[in-house]
Formats: structure tokens, sequence, C-alpha cells
């Protein structure tokens, strides 16, 4: 009965596309940066709305810092992230997402850059996790331990989205 197996399936895309933070096989889209400076070793920019809307570049890197540092403390370090370009977003991003569902975040492998919406900066330890674990960390297998840390830190809810049982 493909019909029927096929449901399952369009459910858990349907789950996907309103995720936290997803990665991608896409390239990042173009984007106009408006101020740069870094935060983690990661080169951080943000667009003309996140400082038209009242944030410094400073005040986001401290913020993601914090993020950063709480992670490193209880997973590991990750000097990989000097690497990588982190983008602060006006508008949800929407590349690979379904019509209506959005990302507050997406991983974007091939150019190593993070799009990461204003008003979402706690799924910046999800994304730093997907950096961390590389590319075949897209399915998000074994994460309930990462969910449960999350949660218990009081960064982000999202173990139904991960697939894991609520705590
Ligand atoms: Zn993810």
């Amino acid at each position: 009965m493909p019909v029927r197996a096929l449901a399952p399936l369009a459910l858990l895309a349907l789950a996907a596309a309103c995720g936290q933070g997803e990665g991608s096989a896409a390239d990042a889209p173009p984007r106009d940066i408006a101020a740069w400076c870094s935060a983690g070793g990661a080169r951080l920019g943000l667009e003309p709305g996140v400082l038209a809307a009242g944030a410094s570049c400073d005040a986001v890197a401290a913020t993601l810092s914090e993020y950063l540092g709480a992670y490193e403390a209880d997973w590991q370090k990750v000097p990989a992230l000097s690497e990588w370009t982190i983008r602060i977003v006006a508008e949800r991003p929407t590349q690979g997402a379904q019509p209506g569902n959005f990302f507050a975040g997406e991983t974007f492998w091939s150019s190593r850059t993070i799009d990461i919406y204003q008003g979402s900066l706690n799924v910046f330890p999800h994304e730093v996790h997907h950096v961390a674990l590389g590319p075949s960390s897209d399915s998000h297998q074994g994460w309930c331990p990462f969910g449960d840390w999350e949660a218990r830190e009081g960064i982000l809810e999202e173990l139904s989205y991960l697939g894991c049982p609520a705590r």
C-alpha cells in the first residue's frame, strides 16, 4: 500500500521543515551584511534589518559567545568554527523549507555558513552541534542527550522535533 506507506514520511518531512535548525546541502543564499564582527572565532555578520531592529554586532556576539561557552563546557570544543561565517538574518530563512514553513536556523555545509533568525539566537548551540559533528548529523540521530541538555539549560525545548521522549 504505497499511499499509506508514504503518509508517515510526509509527516516527518513536514516536521523537519518546521524545524529549529537544519543542515542544508544547498549553497547559502547571498545576503547584504551591514555590520561585521566576530563571535567564538567565527565571522559574524548582521543584516541591515537586524541593525535597524536595534541590535549591535557586539551585543549579538556576546549572546552567541555565552551559548558557545555553555556548549563547549558540557560537550566539546569546536575549533572548526573559526572557518565558519554566522549571519543573523532579519526574516526567518526559507531556503529548503516548504511553503509556509520556516527554519529558525540553517547550516550550509558547502559554504560553511550558518544563518540564524534574529529572534532565535538560542538555536546557535544546535547549529554548533552540527558543525562539531559534520554533515552526517543532518538526521539528528542520537541527539536526544543533546536535546535533554538544551532543555535542562533552558536554552531550547526541541525534544519532540528531535523525535525524543519528553522528559
Ligand atoms: Zn538540525
